[in-house]
């Protein structure tokens, strides 16, 4: 731990905002990680690193802050999340190609540089990763000319250094032109895979938590090479089209079952057009006690006003200790949000209702401050807790995200 802490004094010192990230993260020691991973795992930010393999591959203290910034650059880009359905080892090195041209630290030999890929500086990740396919295409059809072995060795450092040893490629002096660089880059990000399995929005929506609060704390002081994405972070708000389109399609996936068939037959002229839009049967539950400041209340009337542009059909449930009103929401006026409790809190009632009634929401979507008792076992309909700054998910299942000031 003091190796980490170290570093993050002097980045503390130097670059504040680097800093304010780390301390948000779980720092692990992590050895089968060369030199420093990051995570999302189940929703925690984590950063991985192995003493010994800073130590082996960094000639300075500069170039540790370097990788450090690497890996933190990789979090803020959207690196991590944006993916997809690409390939993987493709994606890495266009990723590598992006970050490393963002470090203002000096870098490790190792690291991957556009430079030596005859490639032009300053494109984003998914143009690299066009032109490294092609260029991968190309390569495979015949023999070019290549690199000498030097560059590959270099190059293949970051492969050991930042992930896994590699080792049976590791020695080869083969051209560059001819290799499979699917194959060869596959396994230099592989903890990204946890932002996956989280899910890209929420993914997403962590990170812009951890960036706004850096953000904050470091007074606005930030790099120049990243302003840009960190501005585009800390200006917008939840983004509840990609959250949804995220989240219904997870629970669709989840009851095959799809309940949009049934929504459709009941309500053919609201929904003419569906094929694979989002529509769907939405219950937004929101906590209307006396937890809740006014100010919080209204953020959640912001919120689903902007649900409401998912074209979801909305059934709102305001329920403190008790169910206290129930409507659909069919335009902006129907939402009248205000107090009815005087300070009890129960997440019960809203699932009960639930059970018995014959709105059978394909989700649900619960906006609080998490205080409260909630049913201990999942409920079997996907549900989202949408929580406020200083709250807390009541319970262990469904998914997440926080609301932002
Ligand atoms: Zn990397």
């Amino acid at each position: 731990m003091k190796f980490i802490e170290d570093l993050t004094i002097s980045l503390l010192r130097e670059k504040p905002f680097y800093a304010y990230l780390l301390t948000q993260m779980q720092k692990i020691p992590q050895k089968d990680v060369p030199i420093a991973a990051v995570s999302l795992k189940d929703g925690i930010p984590q950063f991985y690193y192995n003493v010994s393999g800073f130590e082996k591959n960094c000639a300075n203290k500069k170039e540790m802050l370097g990788v450090i910034e690497h890996e933190l650059i990789h979090l803020i880009a959207g690196h991590t999340v944006r993916r997809g359905n690409r390939q993987p080892g493709i994606w890495n090195l266009a990723c590598d190609f992006v970050a490393n041209q963002l470090v203002s630290y000096p870098l490790p030999k190792i690291a991957l540089k556009v430079e030596n890929h005859d490639l032009p500086l300053g494109l984003a990740v998914e143009e690299y990763y066009e032109l490294l396919k092609k260029k991968e295409n190309r390569g495979k059809g015949g023999r070019s000319e290549g690199k000498a072995s030097q560059e590959i060795q270099n190059d293949l450092g970051t492969t050991n250094g930042e992930m896994r040893q590699t080792s049976q490629t590791s020695e080869g002096g083969e051209q560059e032109e001819n290799e499979d660089l699917n194959e060869k880059y596959k396994y230099l990000h592989t903890t990204w895979d946890d932002s996956d399995e989280l899910g890209s929005e929420l993914a997403e929506a962590l990170v812009k938590e951890m960036v706004k609060d850096a953000y904050a704390k470091s007074r606005g002081e930030i790099p120049q090479s990243i302003s840009h994405f960190v501005k585009n972070l800390v200006d917008s708000r939840l983004n509840w089209k990609k959250i949804m389109r995220m989240f219904i399609a997870r629970s669709r996936a989840h009851n095959r079952k799809p309940t949009w068939k049934k929504v459709n037959r009941r309500f053919p002229e609201e929904n003419p057009g569906y094929k694979k839009d989002y529509y769907s049967n939405l219950l937004v539950a929101i906590d209307t006690s006396g937890s809740i400041s006014s100010r919080e209340l209204s953020q959640f009337a912001a919120e689903i006003e902007r649900i409401q542009q998912s074209k979801s059909k909305i059934t709102v449930v305001e329920c403190d200790a008790a169910i206290q009103k129930v409507y659909e929401l069919k335009k902006k006026a129907d939402l009248d949000l205000h107090f009815h409790g005087r300070g009890g809190t129960n997440f019960n009632p809203v699932f009960d209702y639930v059970r018995k009634s014959k709105i059978k929401p394909d989700a649900i979507i619960y906006l609080t401050d998490g205080f409260g008792p909630a049913p201990q076992k999942p409920f079997p309909i996907p549900t989202l807790w949408v929580i406020t700054e200083k709250g807390r998910k009541p319970v262990e299942w469904g998914k997440e995200v926080k609301l932002q000031v």
